[in-house]
Order: C-alpha cells, then sequence, then structure tokens
C-alpha cells in the first residue's frame, strides 16, 4: 500500500504536499482495490493555500475582461480537445460508465462557455441626469477569495459549476472536491494553468471535515460554495453564515416522478429507468420515486421490470449501461435497504444483490433494484438512499400524488408525465420544488438558467450558475457622480432628492 501514488495539493499553480501527513484511500470502485491515496489537508495548509489565493486576487481583479476570457476561451478549448482523459479518471474513481462521464464533462463545459460571456453578464447600469448634472451607475464587482466544497458524484461537473463563473468574474479560488475521487479537480487546475491562468488563482486542497471547517471560519475567504448532503450542507450554511460568509449550500434530494393515468407509459417507463438508474443513482436530480396514479401503476411496473432485465452492470470502461457504486460501505449501506422494504410490507420485484457483473467480482456492484407499494412511512421512501434503487408509490389521483410530493422534506427536482397540457401547467404551478420536468425526467437547467432545489435542497438563497452564479460572485457598487460645473455648491442638509 505505500507504494501508491499519493494525490497531492495544488496550489499556487503546481503541486502541493502540504504538511499534514494524513492519507485517505482512494478507491477504483470497479476493482475494489484502493488505487491512489490522497492527501489530507490540516488548517496550516489550507491557510497556506488560502493566501495563495489572497496574493492572487489583487491582480486578477484588475487583469482586463479581455486577458480574463483569453484564459477562460483557451480552458475551453483544452478540456473539450483533451475531455477522454478526464472522462477516463472519472470513470476510474467514481465508477460511472464512460458515456456518462463524458455528459457531465459536456454539462461541464457549457457553464465555461456561460462564463465565456461575462464581460456582457457583468455590464452595469447608468442613469443620466437623475438630478440636475448628476448621474448614478452600478458596477459589479468580484469578491476575493472564494471556497468551493464539492461531492463525490460529480467530481468534474460540480467544481466547472462554480470555479469557471467565480474566476471569470475576478475572483479567486479555494477548491475542496470530495477525497473519495479528487484526481478531476487537479487535472482541471492543471489544464487552467496550461490555459494561461496565474498561479494562485485556483488552488485546490484536498480533505475532510478539518479542511472543510478551516475554510469556513477562514477571515479571508469571503464566500462559500457547497454541494453535499443536507445535514452537511445545513452545517456549512450555519458555521460559515456565522462567519460572516456569503453562503449557498446545495443538500440532498428526493425526487419524484408523478405519471398521470394518460401518460404515454413506454415513454414514462423509459423516463424512470434511465433517471433512476444512470450513475447508479447517484445522482441528486436521479428519480427515486415513481408516484403512478391509477390504475396505470400495474402496466407502468411491468414495464419498468422489463426494461430493468436487459440493463448491463459492470465496468464503466467495457461499454456497460451502468458501473459500480463509490464505496464498498456505500453500496452496503444502499444494500440494506432491500431488508427494509421487505419488512416496511413493500414488494422486492428486482433484487439488485447477487447480478451478474461485466467486471471484477471484488468491484461495488449492485444491480437495479425495484420496489413497488412502497408505503410514505417507510425508511425506502423517506432516506436518499443515492444508489440504483427506485420505488413505487401508487396514488389514487393527482391530488393525493401532488400533496406526497409537496411533503417531502426535499425539494430538488420532479417530473410528471402526461399528455394534459393543462394538468402539466397545474402541475408546475403548485408544485413545492425547485426543478420541474413535463415530460422530462431529469430538469437540470442549462448554464443561462440557475440551478437549484427548494426546501432542505438548498440552504442560502442563491443557486449555482446562471444568473443567481453571476450575483452570488459579484457584489454590485452603485456610484452617484457630478462633476463641477458652474452651477454646484451650496450648504443643504436635507436627505438627496430628485431636484
Ligand atoms: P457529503 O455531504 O458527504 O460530502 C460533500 C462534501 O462535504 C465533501 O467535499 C466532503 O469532504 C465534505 N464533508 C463531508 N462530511 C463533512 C463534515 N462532517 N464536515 C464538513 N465537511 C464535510 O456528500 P457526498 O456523499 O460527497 O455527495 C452526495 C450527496 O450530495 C447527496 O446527498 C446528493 O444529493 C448531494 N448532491 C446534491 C447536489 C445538488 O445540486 N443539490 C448535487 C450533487 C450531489
Amino acid at each position: 500500500m505505500t507504494d501508491l501514488p499519493v494525490i497531492t495539493h495544488w496550489i499556487d499553480g503546481a503541486p502541493f504536499d502540504g504538511s499534514s501527513t494524513r492519507t485517505a484511500p482512494v478507491f477504483n470502485p470497479a476493482l475494489g482495490v484502493v488505487a491512489r491515496n490522497v492527501r489530507l489537508a490540516g488548517t496550516g495548509d489550507v491557510d497556506t493555500a488560502v493566501a495563495s489565493a489572497q496574493a492572487a486576487y489583487p491582480a486578477w481583479r484588475d487583469t482586463s475582461q479581455a486577458r480574463r476570457q483569453s484564459v477562460m476561451f483557451s480552458f475551453r478549448e483544452l478540456l473539450n480537445a483533451r475531455k477522454g482523459e478526464l472522462a477516463d479518471i472519472l470513470t476510474a474513481e467514481h465508477g460511472k460508465v464512460t458515456s456518462d462521464a463524458l455528459g457531465e464533462i459536456a454539462r461541464g463545459l457549457e457553464v465555461v462557455e456561460f462564463a465565456l460571456g461575462m464581460p456582457h453578464l457583468t455590464k452595469g447600469e447608468y442613469s443620466e441626469n437623475v438630478s440636475t448634472g448628476v448621474d448614478v451607475y452600478t458596477l459589479r464587482q468580484p469578491l476575493g477569495v472564494v471556497g468551493i466544497i464539492s461531492p463525490f458524484n460529480f467530481p468534474a461537473m460540480v467544481p466547472l459549476w462554480f470555479f469557471p463563473i467565480a474566476i471569470a468574474a475576478g475572483n479567486t479560488v479555494v477548491l475542496k472536491p470530495s477525497e473519495k475521487d479528487p484526481s478531476a479537480s487537479n487535472w482541471m487546475a492543471a489544464l487552467m494553468t496550461e490555459a494561461g491562468l496565474p498561479a494562485g488563482v485556483l488552488n485546490v486542497v484536498h480533505g475532510d471535515k478539518e479542511a472543510v471547517d478551516a475554510l469556513l471560519v477562514h477571515p479571508d475567504v469571503q464566500a462559500i460554495s457547497f454541494v453535499g448532503s443536507t445535514p452537511i450542507a445545513k452545517y456549512i450554511y450555519e458555521t460559515a453564515a456565522h462567519h460572516g460568509k456569503r453562503v449557498q449550500a446545495l443538500g440532498g434530494a428526493k425526487n419524484h416522478m408523478l405519471v398521470l393515468p394518460d401518460a404515454d407509459l413506454d415513454l414514462a417507463a423509459d423516463a424512470a429507468v434511465n433517471a433512476g438508474f444512470g450513475s447508479a443513482g447517484e445522482r441528486c436530480m436521479a428519480i427515486s420515486v415513481v408516484v403512478a396514479v391509477e390504475p396505470v401503476a400495474d402496466e407502468l411496473v411491468a414495464k419498468i421490470t422489463e426494461r430493468l432485465t436487459g440493463l448491463k452492470v459492470g465496468d464503466g470502461m467495457r461499454g456497460c449501461d451502468m458501473g459500480p457504486l463509490i464505496t464498498k460501505a456505500h453500496r452496503d449501506k444502499v444494500a440494506s435497504y432491500i431488508e427494509v422494504a421487505r419488512t416496511d410490507g413493500a414488494e422486492v420485484v428486482v433484487d439488485g444483490r447477487g447480478i451478474e457483473v461485466d467486471g471484477d467480482a471484488s468491484g461495488f456492484w449492485l444491480g437495479p433494484t425495484l420496489f413497488d407499494r412502497v408505503t410514505t412511512s417507510s425508511a425506502v421512501y423517506l432516506d436518499e438512499i443515492f444508489g440504483p434503487v427506485l420505488s413505487i408509490v401508487r396514488v389514487g389521483s393527482y391530488t393525493e400524488g401532488l400533496t406526497l410530493i409537496n411533503r417531502s422534506r426535499y425539494g430538488n427536482g420532479t417530473a410528471i408525465f402526461t399528455n394534459d397540457g393543462g394538468a402539466a401547467r397545474r402541475f408546475q404551478n403548485e408544485v413545492q420544488v425547485g426543478m420541474v420536468g413535463i415530460n422530462v425526467p431529469i430538469p437540470v437547467p442549462v448554464a443561462y438558467h440557475s440551478f437549484g432545489g427548494w426546501k432542505d435542497s438548498l440552504f442560502g438563497d442563491a443557486k449555482a450558475y446562471g444568473p443567481a452564479g453571476i450575483a452570488f460572485y459579484t457584489r454590485e457598487k452603485a456610484i452617484t457622480s457630478r462633476w463641477l460645473d458652474p452651477s454646484h455648491g451650496g450648504i443643504n442638509l436635507g436627505f438627496p432628492h430628485n431636484a
């Protein structure tokens, strides 16, 4: 184990060992082995990263928009040309299949392309002659050093939701990716350097709670963007806000798909399978509950079951449909819900344990699993399982289904499948969820809209990327200006008003 490669931090434009000697194992989940170790930063290492970002900030903030855009443009070109390398890293450390890894990168590239419009997106407003000879105008300026803390399930896309916008707007960044699949962040930071980014503008520190806590309280960190599970998101929001920072903390999910009796059931079954089992269900926008409005549940369950039998599970490099789970511990936890479902009276229609895989027997496998007649008091329904497990809940009406969705503590994504425009329109108006799909199962908004849920799926008020991302990483300054002319002068202690 000692001769395994060690993944280091990336600080000041170069690999950085740091002083902490703690490490964590990084698995190849398809082989079930530790492939590398990653350094876990101590507070001193985080201080070094923040100091590097703080030192780089004044020059980067004052670098011309044209120069900043040219770096981002080069990064976009390099990333697009070499996305295959990054996809291989994602598959090796996360386990997701190559096509899915490329899809994740494509969605991240969209945000880079959006950030290329930064000069336009941060343009201010100008009002001439608000009072005689007085003009008012607004500027959007960067914040300073910003911290980004990301989860394991999108090791490329989630960092890409944030750092291109933060950097293009003139901020400098300390990124703390998931310690479970850390290599993608180093690869992207090295690519940014190759694209011409000055040292210190993008730093990567690896670590666990110790590194995160150091970022949350650091006086030179102005803002925190976090994505991860709900309990940690809440903790991040409360701690960083308490320390005076801007915070956006995106949390967990339990996404429902409501299927009305008039829906195209083949389309709905395809969508449920794609959205339930893509990336082995390790997506915050995965569909984990299908709410079937009777009388179509029997037919829908049959169609979903038929599709599951055709799914090929195995090593992501081998053209399979679904890869392994991230760790053995996570696989075992997800699999344990099969007995919970049984005990709570659900019907286990497809049991993913012991499935035949195209891959090494030691991989962290669990095949597609389907539960029917799940009760809403069961932990299977209430918990975010985050694996290839789909629950069917049967309801008698649209209203019953809507009430169920609105009662969930989460409000990340949801979808309705119907051919009734009136019903869909009513749903989009009534559902208490931040992202809604109409005959679209994973309604992740494109980069020029913003991404984020409601309720326990997002703490703070700023969504990620799109207009909300621009607002989050900049602050507005309003300037009232008068240039001397012969009419100036005179004492007036009244509050300024039109004259
Ligand atoms: P996680 O909450 O365990 O970890 C996320 C980040 O927080 C990691 O960088 C991790 O190192 C750090 N962290 C973990 N424990 C911590 C602690 N006690 N104190 C401080 N920092 C800590 O999440 P995960 O398992 O990596 O990712 C899966 C979760 O992320 C799921 O709940 C999923 O729904 C959620 N997610 C949400 C979105 C969204 O946009 N809402 C997107 C992707 C993932």
